[in-house]
């Protein structure tokens, strides 16, 4: 049987699983570590893979990964993530040079839209776009099979699509009225503060009371909107149009067939989200509509995602990851 690795390095957890055509056969996941050097990172994913699969190891074809970003996808490495104490780090060299196998890197949601291709709703599909909204907001596009990946392999940041231009909500990257400014779960405390401290007209309800000490975080937010908090209500109103300002935009640009979503905040609050934007982006459509559902891989797919890319590496990576 080949065997292939996938591996999946988020701000807070790793994930590693061992997966086949068919999909994932067993999986691990860890802390990433945030202490260390520029080769900590790749030298625990050696670790683990060895200790776990020393068995399999031999009939490994190739290992994908799927990682925070921003990626030098040339060197298969990261380079200033804003999320992790470390903030650059080489995966591939390291990696290819321990193993002895094709390794191949990807940002994360790019991984996962391949993962939507090979694994998920998308697989009849030539034109598709993967949203997540979850720490913060990005994608992955395939556009007529081509898988989109940039200079640097950070194409498709969409989550920093400018949705107010006059804004003075800060996003993470720096700039201003940015769709992860409003919808990315690690700026909503920064946000839901500076709404409520300059935009908010209404009384201190509970939802504005703990915004005001910067500790509104999106469970809160939601737990809040669910009992009916006009305060929450009004953040959350900020989230969904934001949305819809930059998923619409997103449809624009890329004229896809197919948009999957997923993302832990869109996941959990499925019921709030999903209707308002399928009919609230109508009204900014310049291309027929296209069919949008919720991934079916769920919190798996940049998992699944970089499963794909081990197992059928995309040809435009394999262009500049030989
Ligand atoms: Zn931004």
């Amino acid at each position: 049987m080949k065997y292939y690795i996938a591996v999946d390095i988020g701000a807070t957890n790793t994930r590693i699983a061992l997966g086949s055509e068919r999909g994932i056969i067993d999986r691990v996941s860890y802390r990433t570590p945030r202490k260390g050097d520029e080769y900590t990172i790749a030298e625990k994913i050696y670790n683990v893979i060895m200790e776990r699969y020393r068995n399999e190891i031999g009939s490994v074809e190739a290992i994908g990964i799927g990682t925070i970003g921003p990626l030098d996808v040339e060197r298969g490495r990261v380079v200033n993530t804003p999320n992790l104490p470390i903030h650059s780090f080489e995966l591939r060299r390291p990696l290819m040079e321990k193993l002895n196998k094709p390794v191949y890197v990807l940002n994360d949601a790019v991984a996962a839209v391949w993962g939507e291709k090979y694994f998920g709703h998308g697989r009849n599909y030539e034109n598709l776009l993967y949203i997540t909204i979850s720490t913060g907001v990005g994608g992955g596009v395939i556009v007529n099979n081509h898988l989109l990946l940039g200079k640097m392999g950070n194409a498709h940041e969409v989550g920093h699509i400018v949705v107010e231009y006059d804004s003075d909500i800060p996003c993470g990257c720096g700039g201003y009225g940015h769709w992860e400014a409003y919808a990315g779960g690690g700026n909503i405390p920064r946000t839901s503060r500076i709404l409520a401290e300059k935009h908010w007209r209404g009384g201190e309800t509970e939802a504005y009371k703990t915004a005001i000490m910067g500790e509104l975080t999106p469970p809160q937010l939601f737990k809040y909107y669910r009992s009916g908090d006009p305060f929450a209500k009004y953040v959350v109103e900020k989230i969904i149009k934001a949305t819809i300002a930059g998923l619409a935009s997103a449809i624009n640009t890329y004229d896809p067939e197919l948009v999957t979503i997923g993302g832990s905040i869109y996941l959990y609050n499925q019921d709030i989200f999903k209707k308002r934007i399928i009919e609230g982006i109508m009204d900014h459509l310049v291309t027929d509509p296209p069919l949008i559902e919720t991934t079916p891989l769920g919190g798996d797919i940049v998992l699944y995602g970089a499963l794909a890319v081990a197992i059928n590496p995309p040809r435009e990576l394999l262009e500049i990851q030989k």
